[in-house]
C-alpha cells in the first residue's frame, strides 16, 4: 500500500489546531479545571515541536541510508504492496515503539531525550508538541532498524513511525473520560493520562503507542483510578519554560554526574540505568551536603561528602 504521510500530517494539522481550540474552550466552559492551559507552557511545547521537526528532518537524510542499506542487503521477506503488508507493518512498528517507550523509561541515556515530553506539569493536547530534537542523538531510530530487516523500505518505516506519532496526539487530553471497550485495544487518553502521572502507582505504566495490548501482555498496565487523579509531571520537577533549558538539562546532568561519580561502574549507571538512580543519586548528594552543613553549623568542621553511589 502506498501512502505519503507527511502530506497526511500537513493535512491533519487543522485537527490538531481545532484540538486545542475545542479543549481550551471546553476546559473554561466546565471550568473543570483552571491549570489546563498556560500560555507560557504552550509557547514552550510549540517551540520544542518546531526545533524537533528541524532536528527530524536533517536526522532522516543520515537514518534513511541506513535504513536503505539494511533493506537492500538484509531483508528476510519481500512484501506485495497492500492492506496485509500494512497491517504487518503497522502491528511490528506499533511493539516496536513499546520496546522503545518502555526502554525510554528505564535507560537514563534514552530518558535524557524522553523527559522533554514528561517535563510538564500540564496535560492537554498541546503537550503532544513537546518532543526532544536529541531525539537521534539518543538513537531511536535504532528502534526501526529491525523493519527494514522485515522486508520494509525507508519510505514506508518513516511513514508508519509519523503516522504512530499522529495517533498519538489524540490521547493527550483530560477532556475524555474512558471509552469503554477501546480501552482493551486501543492506547486512550485515560491509559495515557497514567503514563503522564508521577504518582507511585502510575509511574512508569502503560508505554503504548497506539495499541495498548502491548502493556497488557508484559505487565505494565494500569488502569486510571478516579479515587486518585494523575499528578503530572517528573519526579525531579523542572522549573522553567525555556525550550532549550528543558531539552538539555538532563544530559548536563548526566554528564556532571559521570564526571563526579566515581569508578566505572558508577559511570555506567550515570549513563545507562535507570533515572531513578539518578534520583537517588542526587538526593544522597544533598542529603551529604545537609549533613555536611549540621556539622559546621555545630561548629564542628567536619565534611561528609560521600560521593558513592
Ligand atoms: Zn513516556
Ligand atoms: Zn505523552
Amino acid at each position: 500500500m502506498q501512502f505519503d504521510a507527511e502530506l497526511l500530517l500537513l493535512g491533519m494539522a487543522p485537527i490538531f489546531l481545532a484540538c486545542i481550540g475545542w479543549e481550551a474552550w471546553h476546559a473554561r466552559r466546565a471550568r473543570s479545571d483552571a491549570r489546563m492551559y498556560s500560555w507560557r507552557d504552550t509557547l514552550c511545547n510549540t517551540a520544542l515541536a518546531l526545533m524537533h521537526q528541524g532536528a527530524d528532518k536533517l536526522a532522516w537524510l543520515f537514518v534513511i541510508p541506513v535504513y536503505a542499506y539494511c533493506y537492500a542487503h538484509y531483508r528476510l521477506l519481500d512484501w506485495h504492496a497492500g492492506w496485509i503488508s500494512f497491517v504487518v507493518l503497522f502491528v511490528a512498528q506499533d511493539l516496536l515503539y513499546y520496546v522503545f517507550h518502555r526502554c525510554s523509561h528505564r535507560v537514563r541515556w534514552l530518558w535524557a531525550a524522553h523527559v522533554v515530553h514528561h517535563s510538564s506539569e500540564r496535560m492537554n493536547f498541546s503537550t503532544a508538541f513537546r518532543q526532544s530534537l536529541m531525539y537521534p542523538v539518543a538513537g531511536m531510530w535504532v528502534f526501526w532498524i529491525p523493519l527494514a530487516l522485515l522486508g520494509f523500505p525507508p519510505k514506508q518505516i518513516v511513514g508508519i513511525v509519523l503516522i504512530n506519532l499522529a495517533f498519538q496526539f489524540f490521547v493527550h487530553t483530560q477532556s475524555v473520560g474512558t471509552l469503554g471497550w477501546l480501552e482493551y485495544v486501543l492506547n486512550t487518553p485515560s491509559i495515557h493520562r497514567v503514563h503522564h502521572a508521577r504518582n507511585d502507582r502510575y509511574i512508569d505504566r502503560n508505554y503504548a503507542g497506539v495499541l495498548v495490548i502491548w502493556d497488557r501482555l508484559f505487565g505494565s498496565y494500569v488502569e486510571e483510578d478516579p479515587r486518585e487523579p494523575p499528578v503530572y509531571g517528573i519526579v525531579e520537577p523542572l522549573y522553567t519554560f525555556n525550550p532549550l533549558k528543558a531539552t538539555f538539562h538532563e544530559w548536563a546532568s548526566m554528564a556532571q554526574d559521570f564526571v563526579r561519580v566515581r569508578g566505572w561502574r558508577n559511570r555506567l549507571s550515570a549513563l545507562f540505568a535507570p533515572p531513578a538512580w539518578a534520583a537517588q543519586y542526587h538526593a544522597s548528594l544533598s542529603g551529604a551536603s545537609d549533613a555536611s552543613d549540621a556539622h559546621e553549623t555545630a561548629g564542628q568542621g567536619q565534611h561528609n561528602n560521600n560521593g558513592a553511589v
